[in-house]
């Protein structure tokens, strides 16, 4: 990048002056307005890492055009910014650097502030937030209490993911492929004690809602629909006779998706985990085989046992399973591929119909009974096709989804099961056991046991003073003056909790939070909260898909269930950006390939950093990174400042007004500044295509410098300054949303007061589009004879008469029968004929 730019408009004074003025008249400061239509554009917050990189600059770019343009269309548009503060990385520096966590991230804050605020996006900052203050975490905290009060918070140990690089726990979620998705360390399962939040009571209204989420792209409500994985089937007891022919208990509970396979059953499966195999096994012999299995499985992560082209490795043991449908003993294994997170933790196989069941079977040398009729030609393995039921007793001849009611039945009847729905989402863990995020509001006391803290109190502060090692346990643990306090119930002697929450929470409710970011009765003003919410827009990374969204909605039908806030869902539209790629790879410090957004605006300016990385690609697909483009924005900037200084005077000499009567070029010239209007403003609407919204900018400027050169006897002085005026404020007020610092000054130099965005976005004029006349081509037999030129309006029959009567049509006529004639109006007459033309040639 070269520092010493060739002649360039003074975009280091335009930009710093345009955002001093925005900031003092508070043009962005907004306040709810009723009845008056609101619109509200998020961003997804950063964490405060330090410095912004261009997929930041890219985010906030397109936010901030959606929130300019809606501005200007006349909403009152809410457009906040704030950080997600709390988390790892804060702590990592403090170990490195030995800084505390909460002066690292402060000073990150305000850098990357100040980065913020040079780019010159519209964020009304009175109402920003950063989580880790606690008057923004309290209210999580009584959200948390009343979550607990709910049963909806609760604490239960549990096999969890640990991650041993940041030496604590990971939800699902944040295990990517079997790693840690920030330090990429390899997750092990570890038994600990934890707090989670029962997502999966709200696992049904999840699902369902996906269906009305319109505004969200498809491939994120897949993922959502897949993540909670609901399945529907047959829950049931399956006897057990021990090695010694005892009956065990009540048997093994199995879910099925596939109740009409039961005929089936060959053998069934216990994840190695299941707490049943230590009842069951007989021997040392046998103990020992099943301690080694489990070990080995301990090893393989959950995608691993679960992938569909690996051997499936398991031990038979000496207890029998008895199938209820057939009185049969089958045999019972232990096996990686059954895992006890999902269903009950074992299953009936049934290899005829299921792949993973025939793969088993086939390394163990099981019998394998088919139970659907395969259809003619069938040659596969398991079929989980559709077909008539065949070796399945009182279930021959039916259909699947009648044999699957059949058995529900049956099973009922006896009292051995049920029908059931099982979610593959599980409850979210929330406990971390580090230093830096919102306190567990929750103390232990001998006699009242877990006892929330009381509103009160809250909040529970995080305390400054500690010693961060990354080793062992919380870091709070070690703080006695955090740790010993009274019970809130009975006074006595208590223990605080000394996990702190998973910094997911904070980020399920920050969008409430902008609503009313300094009200202090509670977590949300409910009549900010009700005018603002929900948010139109969303905008972020798609690798939020899951994580971060689905938690949000979670947490917002709590707090509608609370009856905090009224709207079912946080988010009506979402739109997923793409990435910011450099040499073929996403910019990344690793790679060494990262363009510093500082160093871009300092060379080139913001209106350019801005403007390139909405017109490189649409905002949905990656953005591929290139000197050339952005020296081609800056140039295109350049271009259109260069023509208002060159004609500046006659500009502003031009107040603008309505033009008269108009020559033919101005008539094409006005034509094309309000087709301009119409396509730019259905770029944006529809679907945010900014890139061909700016294409179309570039366009009318051409225009501009065209019309602004031709010569007097075409287009009469007076009538080349009205347009030029009514183009060049039409193409200024089309690029403030791109490029506002550039557009702001611009408008400022033709001689307006009002920044210009107090200004209405312009509106098409629909007596400016209409053409006056239209050409039609005219073909014989498909070939062009000639072009009609006519009024845009003229019917069938006037264009069927005019073309037969054509002077350079008949020639083709002679000699030739017209069969028929097809006429599209505005764009073509085709006459079709029958006979041997005079003097051939013709088709
Ligand atoms: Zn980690
Ligand atoms: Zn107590």
């Amino acid at each position: 990048m070269t520092l010493d730019r060739p002649e360039h408009y003074p975009f280091k004074d335009v930009e710093a002056r345009w955002q001093r003025a925005w900031e003092t008249s508070g043009l962005f400061r907004v306040r709810e307005e009723p009845p008056r239509a609101k619109y509200y554009c998020l961003e997804m917050f950063p964490y405060p890492s330090g410095r912004i990189h261009m997929g930041h600059v890219r985010n906030y770019a397109i936010g901030d055009v959606v929130t300019r343009y809606k501005r200007m269309r006349g909403y009152n548009v809410l457009h906040p910014m704030g950080w997600d503060a709390f988390g790892l990385p804060a702590e990592n520096a403090a170990i490195e650097h030995g800084v505390h966590p909460a002066v690292w991230t402060y000073e990150n804050i305000a850098t990357m502030k100040a980065q913020m605020k040079k780019l010159g996006i519209s964020y009304d900052w009175e109402r920003e937030i950063a989580t880790c203050d606690p008057e923004y975490y309290r209210w999580e905290q009584l959200i948390f209490v009343r979550m607990f009060e709910r049963g909806l918070a609760y604490r239960k140990a549990g096999t969890v993911n640990w991650c041993p690089g940041c030496q604590t726990v990971l939800a699902n979620e944040q295990v990517e492929a079997g790693r840690c998705w920030r330090c990429d360390s390899e997750v092990r399962q570890e038994e600990v004690e934890g707090w989670y939040f029962k997502i999966t009571a709200y696992a049904e209204e999840l699902l369902a809602w996906c269906d009305r989420l319109t505004g969200w792209p498809e491939r994120v409500l897949t993922m959502q629909r897949n993540w909670i994985g609901k399945s529907e089937g047959a829950e049931f007891d399956l006897p057990i006779a021990r090695p010694d022919g005892r009956r065990a208990g009540s048997g093994i509970r199995v879910f099925t998706t596939r109740a009409d396979t039961v005929f089936g059953m060959t053998f069934a499966v216990l994840a190695p985990e299941h707490p049943v195999v230590d009842d069951l096994v007989a021997g040392d012999e046998e103990r020992a085989a099943v301690a080694r299995f489990r070990a080995e499985v301990a090893r393989e992560t959950e995608i691993e046992r679960l992938a569909a082209d690996r051997p499936k490795r398991g031990i038979r043991l000496a207890a029998r399973a008895m199938n209820p449908f057939t009185d049969q003993e089958i045999p019972l294994f232990i096996a990686d591929y059954v895992l006890m997170g999902y269903g009950t933790g074992a299953i009936m196989a049934v290899p005829g119909e299921d792949q993973r069941d025939w793969d088993f079977a086939k390394a163990h040398d099981l019998p394998i009974v088919e139970t659907v009729e395969r259809p003619r030609g069938f040659d596969g393995e398991a079929y989980a096709g559709d077909g008539v039921k065949i070796n399945s007793g009182f279930l021959n001849g039916l259909s699947i989804p009648e044999a699957k009611r059949r058995v529900v039945d049956w099973l009922v009847a006896r009292g051995l099961g049920d029908a059931k729905v099982n979610y593959r989402l599980r409850d979210w863990g929330i406990s971390r056991q580090r230093y830096w995020g919102a306190p567990i509001p929750i103390v232990y006391c001998a006699i009242c046991g877990m006892v929330p803290e009381r509103p009160e109190n809250l909040p529970v502060v995080l305390p400054r003073d500690v010693q961060i090692t990354g080793k062992g346990g919380s870091p709070l643990a070690d703080v006695p003056g955090f740790v010993n306090t009274r019970c809130p119930r009975c006074g006595g002697p208590g223990r605080r909790e000394t996990d702190t929450m998973d910094t997911f929470v904070e980020s399920s409710w920050y969008f409430l939070r902008y609503c009313s970011a300094k009200y202090t009765g509670g977590m949300v003003d409910p009549a900010a909260a009700g005018y603002w919410m929900p948010v139109d827009q969303y905008i972020g990374g798609i690798e939020h898909a899951i994580l971060h969204l689905l938690y949000a909605r979670f947490y917002t039908k709590v707090l509608r269930d609370m009856g905090l806030v009224k709207v079912d869902e946080p988010f009506e539209n979402l739109l997923t950006q793409g990435m910011v790629i450099k040499d073929g790879a996403k910019m990344s410090k690793s790679r060494g390939n990262v363009v510093d957004p500082d160093e871009l605006i300092a060379t080139y300016g913001a209106d350019t950093a801005r403007l390139f990385s909405l017109f490189a690609a649409p905002p949905e697909k990656d953005l591929d990174w290139s000197e050339q483009g952005v020296e081609g924005a800056f140039r295109f900037l350049n271009r259109v400042w260069r023509f208002v200084e060159a004609h500046g005077d006659a500009l502003r000499e031009t107040p603008p007004r309505e033009a008269g009567t108009l020559s033919e070029l101005g008539r094409a010239f006005r034509r094309t500044i309000h087709a301009t209007i119409q396509r730019v403003t259905n770029d944006i609407e529809d679907r945010f295509h900014f890139n061909t919204a700016i294409s179309a900018i570039h366009e009318l400027v051409n225009a501009l410098y065209a019309f602004a050169g031709e010569s007097e006897d075409r287009v009469a002085q007076e009538e080349r300054r009205v347009l030029l005026r009514e183009a060049v404020e039409t193409a200024l007020l089309l690029l403030a949303p791109f490029a506002p610092h550039l557009a702001e000054e611009l408008w400022a130099q033709l001689g307006h007061r009002e920044s210009l965005f107090r200004e209405p976005w312009p509106t098409a004029d629909a007596r400016a589009l209409e053409r006056e006349s239209v050409q039609v081509v005219v073909q014989v037999d498909g070939r062009v004879r000639t072009r009609l030129t006519v009024r845009p309006d003229t019917g069938e029959e006037s264009l069927r008469s005019q073309a037969l009567a054509d002077g350079r049509v008949k020639p083709w006529l002679r000699a030739r029968e017209v069969e028929r004639v097809v006429v599209v109006p505005g764009r073509l007459v085709n006459i079709v004929t029958r006979g041997t033309p005079a003097g051939g040639g013709a088709a």
